[in-house]
């Protein structure tokens, strides 16, 4: 008896809901039987056995919360509310799941430079550029094994936009940075009913104040609009599910599903173009503000009085580096012009040296570099260059 109950609730589950998360929790099922003692015994199911149990197990998917706003089921803890659900950190994207079901998170940094994708530096850029990662479910689900979750058909993550990093505030302290990561998923609420998501996860540095907040405002409009859009269209392919009939061939799903990369590879291409467009207001505004403060002569003068360490060499831009007193950064080109000044604070200076943008010079380079620039005509003129190189290089606000 039991194991024939056994087999139909399996069936019934496997079903609708494809395999259980590991470890799942004990459920309760309660069964309504008839019992006629006139008619010999006779034992009914009313209604059907199928049907409670169906009906039961759906009460319990919904309970479960597979699928919550916010954060990624956890096939490890069988949960979308445990500590692994949600990022631990403000730079922390969604890496993927680990073999045994459990959430990846990791930096966006890291994120690009385990795919080797050298849009790592644009990060530390001043002011920073927003990097978008795009990633598949089969990319992010490759590490988790079978009997984990990674066939599981009640959620599956479809694929993802990783982009950041974002300021928090209208302030451009880089502790106010953060990154967010769109997913599409796919859950059952219901026997037979297939829903697709789009789910934000995000946390912000302040804990207390939710992602949706910052997208109202006026720092988060922009990709507030770009994901507006891709929910639209997401909505509209919830719609085509919706009226495909039950016995429709699996194929047509898989058509209808099949519109979400271009989905998420256009709200990607929107956050890109909305981040260039703010970059390059920034940008401008800086540069003037740089301008008028004429830093020439404390160029000169740094320049001077620096120590041969303090000379490096950007080879992908051509350039020389000095650091100055007090954050002072001056940026020369090979002529021994000087292209830019801006202040960076040590932490800023270091990172570009670890991410290997600015490598340190000879002694021998960094005398020539010294002569040249003080023997350049312009050293006495007092005149900053308008190279496009300028442009490149983002002074830092005082
Ligand atoms: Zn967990």
């Amino acid at each position: 008896m039991a194991d024939a109950l056994r087999a139909i609730i399996r069936d019934v589950h496997l079903r609708d809901y494809g395999h259980p998360a590991p470890g799942a929790p004990p459920w309760a099922l309660n069964l309504t039987v008839f019992v006629e003692p006139a008619r010999n015994w006779e034992v009914r199911f009313v209604p059907s056995l199928a049907e409670q149990v169906q009906a039961q197990l759906d009460e319990i998917h919904t309970v479960a919360g597979v699928y919550r706003d916010g954060a990624v089921y956890c096939y490890k803890c069988s949960s979308s509310v445990c500590e692994h659900a949600t990022p631990p950190t403000p730079l922390s994207v969604f890496g993927g799941y680990d073999p045994m079901g459990k959430p990846e998170w990791l930096e966006l940094a890291q994120l690009l430079l385990r795919r080797s994708d050298r849009r790592v530096s644009d990060l530390f850029d001043d002011p920073p550029r927003i990097v978008c990662v795009l990633m598949t479910g089969h990319e992010l689900r490759q590490r988790q094994l079978p009997e984990f979750g990674r066939s599981s058909r009640s959620y599956a993550i479809l694929g993802q936009l990783a982009a950041g990093y974002f300021a928090a505030t209208p302030t451009r302290a880089s502790a106010e940075r953060f990154a967010l990561t769109l997913q599409v998923v796919e859950s059952h609420p219901r026997p037979g009913l297939v829903r697709v998501h789009l789910n934000t996860l995000a946390r912000l540095p302040d804990p207390e104040r939710p992602i949706e907040e910052w997208l109202a405002s006026d720092s988060g409009m922009a990709i507030a609009r770009a994901r507006t859009v891709a929910r639209t269209a997401v909505e509209r392919l919830n719609r085509l599910l919706d009226d495909l009939p039950r016995d429709a061939p699996p194929a047509h799903r898989r058509q209808i599903l099949g519109r979400l990369p271009a989905i998420l590879r256009q709200c990607a291409e929107s956050i890109e173009r909305a981040s260039r467009q703010a970059h390059r207001r920034t940008r401008h505004a800086e540069q003037r503000r740089v301008e008028q403060r004429r830093p020439v002569p404390k160029a000169l003068e740094d320049l001077q009085n620096a120590p041969t360490h303090a000379f490096y060499q950007d080879e992908k831009a051509g350039t020389y580096v000095v650091r100055g007193e007090s954050g002072r950064t001056h940026v020369f080109n090979a002529e021994g012009r000087l292209v830019t000044s801006l202040v960076l604070t040590p932490a800023q200076f270091e990172s570009r040296v670890r991410m290997g943008r600015w490598s340190p010079i000879e002694r021998e380079q960094a005398d020539e570099l010294r002569q040249r620039v003080l023997h350049a005509p312009w050293a006495h003129s007092a005149e900053v260059t308008d190279s496009p190189i300028a442009n490149k290089r983002m002074p830092k606000a005082d």
